[in-house]
């Protein structure tokens, strides 16, 4: 296994790995930091029960990277990191579980910032924050900005907007046929906001009480199934579960215009799937661009938090899913690469005024 970790770490670029285990809690962690030529690596603590410690390890560092990518085309000075936690949550989660992982943390001296992620909160992050500073997403009482949620969503629902102003003439969502897949904190928060514009909704999610949540509070929308969301005759797909949803068999069967989510990594090969997607006439949205609402926040909640100066810095993914559309237009090229350039240009910028790093 070792020799496949460098090997991967150094495709994709990597510059530290870190394996964490402790016996007691159950813990195993993997925290991978990409690049911190912008600033400390930032991203989220995802626990899930991997089929496989080389499962785990490829999401850390496509993940990683991914938070790289995110924070230097979002303006923002902080490098990429993510951290995964191996196994079930519900077994797993306790005081005991969390304070050991912010140890871990801590012994990094901020060169890794947490966050939460998938099957983690801001009650966890409290946990973590009793034995490290180098975490965000606190609640507000200490001082934190919260749930990032909201923001994320926020920041899918202007970038959908601003793709629908690309690919309709105009940004109402009015009408418009929306499959959101995954009624979790951002699938919900999103779903609110299209609500209110009166788009038609589709939601799908493989949790019950999460479909329940959304059904009692939008008795509009419409619960579709998993297995044939890619079939619907939607307008807008927007990705808000796990990742690498896009592949070649889901792509095929896409009949909307826009793919507009909050998934990390939703291409499965972003080689492969990136072009066929601009093949099909589908405007894709970058993943890391449109889903940074929360990181912005987050960016924020560590220079002295605002809500109103976070929410004027999320608005600014409208404008962002416009160039990336029109870059990836003029230059020949899918979006999700144009997005990639836009970002290492930036980190390259930057680094060339400071030579050595
Ligand atoms: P969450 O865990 O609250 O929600 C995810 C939801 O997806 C859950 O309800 C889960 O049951 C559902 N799901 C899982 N597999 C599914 C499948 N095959 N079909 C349908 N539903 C399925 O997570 P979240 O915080 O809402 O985040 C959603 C996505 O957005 C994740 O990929 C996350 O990494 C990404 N993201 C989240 C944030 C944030 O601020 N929370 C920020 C950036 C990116």
């Amino acid at each position: 296994m070792q020799s496949s970790v460098f090997t991967d770490m150094q495709s994709l670029g990597h510059e530290q790995v870190v394996f964490c285990q402790d016996p007691k809690t159950g813990l195993n962690a993997i925290i991978a930091i990409h690049n911190t030529t912008l600033g400390p690596s930032l991203g989220g603590t995802r626990l899930w029960n991997y089929n496989s410690h080389a499962d785990a390890l490829t999401d850390a560092l496509r993940l990683s990277r991914g938070m790289t990518y995110k924070s230097a085309i979002s303006g923002l000075n902080l490098g990429g990191g993510k951290a995964v936690l191996i196994g079930n949550a519900a077994d797993l989660k306790c005081e005991a579980y969390w304070r050991r992982y912010g140890k871990f943390v801590n012994s990094l001296n901020g060169k890794y910032i947490t966050a939460e992620d998938v099957n983690t909160s801001s009650a966890d992050m409290e946990y973590i924050r009793m034995e490290t500073r180098f975490v965000t997403g606190v609640p507000e009482f200490m001082g934190g900005s919260g749930d990032p949620s909201p923001f994320t969503a926020y920041g899918v629902y202007v970038g959908m907007k601003a793709a629908a102003k690309h690919t309709y003439g105009s940004e109402s969502l009015a009408g418009k046929k929306v499959v959101v897949q995954g009624a979790g904190n951002v699938g919900r928060h999103l779903i609110d906001h299209l609500a209110e514009e009166k788009a038609q909704i589709f939601v799908s999610d493989i949790n019950e009480s999460n479909i329940q949540k959304v059904a009692q509070k939008h008795s509009g929308v419409v619960i579709a199934d998993n297995s044939t969301i890619f079939d619907l005759d939607a307008d807008i797909y927007a990705p808000c579960a796990l990742g690498a949803t896009l592949n070649t068999d889901t792509i095929a069967r896409l009949k909307c215009a826009i793919v507009a989510g909050a998934a990390n990594n939703q291409l499965a090969d972003e080689n492969i799937h990136g072009p066929m997607l601009v093949e099909k006439g589908i405007v894709y949205v970058p993943d890391f661009l449109i889903n940074a609402g929360g990181i912005i926040n987050i960016s924020v909640e560590i220079d002295g938090y605002n809500k109103q100066r976070s929410l004027s810095l999320v608005e600014k993914i409208y404008q962002r899913t416009i160039d990336n559309i029109n870059h990836a237009k003029q230059h020949r090229i899918h979006n999700q690469m144009a997005a990639m350039q836009a970002a290492q240009a930036r980190i390259d910028s930057i680094a060339a005024l400071r030579p050595g790093i």
